[in-house]
């Protein structure tokens, strides 16, 4: 379980203690592997059997954390809520926010 705040400052923690990010929008093919948000587990590339190639199917933001680690998320917070709200896994925050 999760709650809100404990989201916001996960998310939080990317933007401050990452070295780079950028965004991907929908339909961006720029993506060469299967992506998930390590906030929600969301996926966020897809395989197009086809071209055999990945494409972004939900907006996310890309971090670069050093040279080694980089990490996902979707870039609409609400997007996480919901996914998590989804899977039974968001706690209200005790103070209902
Ligand atoms: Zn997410």
């Amino acid at each position: 379980m999760i709650t809100k705040q404990e989201v916001v400052e996960k998310r939080g923690t990317l933007f401050t203690e990452s070295k780079r990010r950028h965004t991907f929008n929908k339909g961006d093919r720029r993506v060469h592997t299967p992506r998930l948000c390590v906030v929600c587990g969301r996926p966020l590339s897809s395989l197009v059997m086809r071209s055999n190639s990945y494409i972004t199917i939900h907006r996310h933001t890309r971090f670069h954390m050093n040279d080694i680690v980089v990490l996902d998320i979707c870039t609409d917070i609400n997007s996480c809520y919901r996914v998590l709200e989804q899977k039974g896994e968001l706690m209200e925050d005790v103070d209902g926010r």
